[in-house]
């Protein structure tokens, strides 16, 4: 039979580092030319590849009583952070416009607020918009009435909710 199966474990649903995803998209320019554009993708926790530490530095995780460099928001912002870098150069940054939009299944926590202050800072004529939901009432059905838009491209990639039949 087709249909959505909305039978979850209960522990796929609590908010944890390894949890928490980012729905990512954008449209950068750099002095009204189009550099780059990102559709749309999801980020999961970690940290990317060969990342250098002039980057890092640039969007600096707060600890708080864990770790929290390799939260999904981190995540997305580095990798975005290094793509317009490898168009624009470090010099270009305060130069490029454009939106990113991001969307997160649970609020951010202190340090990926931070993140998200230290790349608008970064990238001043770039607007920024951020949604969230609260894993902690999306994890009830009740709870997802008013979820976001967005949730759903979250819900079925962790959750394998849709069931093609
Ligand atoms: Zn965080």
């Amino acid at each position: 039979m087709r249909g959505i199966n909305l039978t979850i474990p209960g522990t796929a649903r609590t908010p944890s580092t390894e949890s928490v995803v980012a729905w990512f998209s954008s449209r950068i320019y750099l002095k009204e030319e189009l550099v780059l554009v990102e559709p749309g993708r999801l980020f999961f926790w970690g940290t990317p590849r060969g990342i250098d530490d002039r980057l890092q530095q640039m969007l600096m995780p707060v600890f708080s009583h864990i770790p929290r460099h390799d939260h999904c928001e981190r995540f997305a912002l580095l990798h975005h952070a290094r793509a317009i870098v490898k168009r624009c150069g470090f010099d270009g940054l305060a130069d490029c416009s454009g939106h990113v939009k991001m969307y997160v299944s649970h609020f951010p926590c202190i340090s990926c607020v931070a993140v998200i202050c230290q790349f608008m800072r970064l990238f001043p004529a770039v607007r920024f918009e951020l949604d969230y939901d609260n894993m902690w009432r999306t994890r009830f059905e009740t709870g997802r009435q008013n979820a976001s838009p967005d949730a759903a491209k979250i819900f079925d990639v962790m959750e394998g909710a849709v069931n093609g039949g």
